[in-house]
C-alpha cells in the first residue's frame, strides 16, 4: 500500500484529519468534499497514494467508479457530475487522486 507522510488525503484515510465518511473498503475512501458545490459533493479515492491517475494500479482503479456509482444513486439526484483532474493545467490541487462526485440540484434545489 502506498502511502504519503505529507498527503492531506492520507491524512483523512488513516483519520488524522477528521472528514465525513461516506464509504470505505480495502481500496477505497470515500467523504464529501470541504467546499462542496452541491449538497453531497463527495470525493472518491484510493487508499493507494498517487498524485496522478497513471500513478494508480489498475486493481485499485477499477473499484473506484462503482462506489461513485453507489453515491450517485444515494444522493437521489438525477444529473450528476464525475470529474477527475491530473496536474495544475487540469486544475487540480491536492495530490492525491480523487473522483468529485458532484450531483446536480434542479433549479428549484440549489444547496438545500
Ligand atoms: P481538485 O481541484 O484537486 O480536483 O479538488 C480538490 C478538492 O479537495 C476540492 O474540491 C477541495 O474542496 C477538497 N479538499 C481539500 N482539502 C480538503 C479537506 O481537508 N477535506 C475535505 N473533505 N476536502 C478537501
Ligand atoms: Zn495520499
Amino acid at each position: 500500500m502506498s502511502s504519503s507522510a505529507a498527503c492531506i488525503f492520507c491524512k483523512i484515510i488513516k483519520g488524522d484529519i477528521p472528514s465525513f465518511k461516506v464509504f470505505e473498503s480495502d481500496k477505497v475512501f470515500a467523504f464529501l468534499d470541504i467546499q462542496p458545490l452541491s449538497r453531497g459533493h463527495a470525493l472518491v479515492i484510493p487508499k493507494y497514494h498517487g498524485a496522478k491517475l497513471t500513478d494508480i494500479p489498475d486493481e485499485d482503479l477499477l473499484e473506484i467508479l462503482p462506489v461513485a456509482k453507489k453515491l450517485a444513486i444515494a444522493s437521489g439526484a438525477t444529473d450528476f457530475n464525475i470529474l477527475q483532474n491530473n496536474g495544475r493545467i487540469a486544475h487540480q490541487v491536492v495530490d492525491h487522486v480523487h473522483f468529485h462526485m458532484i450531483p446536480k440540484p434542479n433549479e428549484h434545489e440549489g444547496m438545500g
